[in-house]
């Protein structure tokens, strides 16, 4: 069962961080170049530090506002509407994925010297967990760590490993039980950069083009050559052999955080829309006129209501610490494919102009477009999804329990 019910203080928090993008974060935006960048932003990080909105689901103790799941998940759901909203509270990809990590299982020392300059936005970090080797299934990568006195020597290559070139720390997965049962062959290293083992070797080019202010903002994908690589003994995270399990953990809230953030880009994009359809006319009539227009509107709608409930209810499931690893991957997909039939939807309805640079349509549509891939490709969740579906039948002769059933319980 699902309880509708949003506390107040929740809302209340919502409507600040509402009033915040809207009022701090669009502004903002506008006169955001890569080379104010850096004060622009730190314009606003003080201005949301004041107000009490900084890294929203951590602790208090550690400087957060120690959220819940669901009021993390309605103030996610305000962000993604600019551009700079994650990153002025400090709750941007993929840094906060890793702070939670770090807060779950990093050491005092390492909490210390890693995590607090994250939780301060004094340093980013990346995770380096793909290579060209093996993806969707990481239980194939091939780069190894082996120890050598007091230090692991890690060698290999990866590749797509988001804004290492802004980062001053990264997360490295790499190969320490070649022997081990497959889930526990990897472990989780901490490597300061720069660090001339780890070395840049490009910026991949993507579908969206590299811009000078976004290799600012989130800087690129980058392909990492790893050569003896050394970083000190105790510079594993979270056990060795744990790092694959530990990986699942930190993709667990990345998954969500990615859908959250599409919910207010997706809005935002029907707003435009809407905005367009209105004022335009063609053949002697609004577009907002047409039905066929009204129709796609009335589909957007649809698909962005259908999320909005999956999240509140995902994030109920998360409040009542309720297993939600079926829900997590029907929403992962669908969140994916919803922003991205709701942005197009908008784009053609602005014409040459959603085509163009002068509103953020293209910008979101290039960039959205990797949602379907990243944090596992669509098929391999439809793949588990399946999978479960089946488990549910065979152990209790219906599929409802793997389809929301449980819903009205
Ligand atoms: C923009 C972007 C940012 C990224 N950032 C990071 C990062 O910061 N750190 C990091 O470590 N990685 C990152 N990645 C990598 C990402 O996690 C991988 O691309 C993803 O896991 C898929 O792996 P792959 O690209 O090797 O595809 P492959 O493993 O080669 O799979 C290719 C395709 O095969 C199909 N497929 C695979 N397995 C199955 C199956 N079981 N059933 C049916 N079909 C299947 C799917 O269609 C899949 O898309 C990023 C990728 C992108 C595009």
């Amino acid at each position: 069962m699902i309880d509708f019910t949003i506390p107040e203080d929740a809302k209340a928090v919502r409507n600040k961080v509402r009033e915040f993008v809207r009022s701090e974060c669009h502004p903002a935006e506008e006169v955001c170049t890569a080379e104010n960048f850096d004060e622009v932003l730190a314009g606003l990080r003080a201005k949301a530090r004041a107000e009490g909105l900084w890294c929203p689901f951590v602790p208090v103790e550690h400087g957060g506002m120690g959220l819940g799941p669901l009021a993390n998940a309605l103030v996610q759901m305000e962000l993604g509407e600019s551009f700079l909203g994650a990153l002025s509270m400090n709750t941007q990809g993929p840094d906060d994925a890793t702070m939670l990590t770090l807060l779950e299982h990093g050491t005092d020392d390492q909490r210390e010297q890693y995590l607090k300059p994250l939780l301060n936005g004094e340093k980013r970090i990346c995770y380096s967990m793909t290579e060209k080797a093996a993806g969707a299934d990481a239980t194939g990568m091939q780069t190894t760590a082996v120890l050598e006195g007091d230090e692991w020597v890690l060698n290999g290559e990866k590749w797509f490993s988001s804004s290492a070139s802004v980062a001053d720390i990264a997360v490295v997965m790499a190969k320490t039980d070649p022997d081990a049962p497959r889930h526990e062959q990897y472990s989780t290293f901490i490597v300061e950069l720069p660090n001339p083992g780890y070395e840049i070797v490009r910026n991949i080019e993507t579908m969206q083009p590299h811009t000078d202010l976004g290799l600012k903002l989130g800087g690129s994908h980058s392909e990492i050559n790893i050569e003896n690589l050394r970083v000190p003994r105790d510079a594993i995270l979270g056990g060795r052999g744990q790092g694959f399990n530990m990986g699942q953990h930190r993709l667990a809230y990345g998954r969500l955080r990615h859908g959250m953030h599409n919910v207010s880009m997706a809005q935002r994009a029907l707003d435009l829309a809407a905005e367009q359809v209105v004022n335009r006319t063609t053949f002697g009539k609004r577009l907002a006129d047409r039905q066929g227009v009204r129709w796609m509107l009335a589909d957007c709608a649809a698909e962005i209501y259908k999320a909005r409930l999956m999240l509140l209810h995902i994030a109920y499931k998360a409040e009542h610490g309720m297993d939600l690893r079926q829900e997590n991957g029907i929403a992962k997909v669908f969140l994916a494919n919803m922003v991205h039939q709701v942005v197009d939807t908008a784009l053609q309805l602005h014409g040459a102009l959603g085509y163009s640079h002068d509103t953020p349509l293209a910008r979101w549509y290039t960039g959205i477009r990797s949602q379907r891939l990243v944090d596992g490709p669509d098929e391999v969740h439809r793949w588990r999804t399946g999978a479960s579906v089946i488990k549910a039948f065979e152990e209790h002769g219906t599929t409802a329990g793997a389809c929301g059933g449980e819903l009205f319980d």
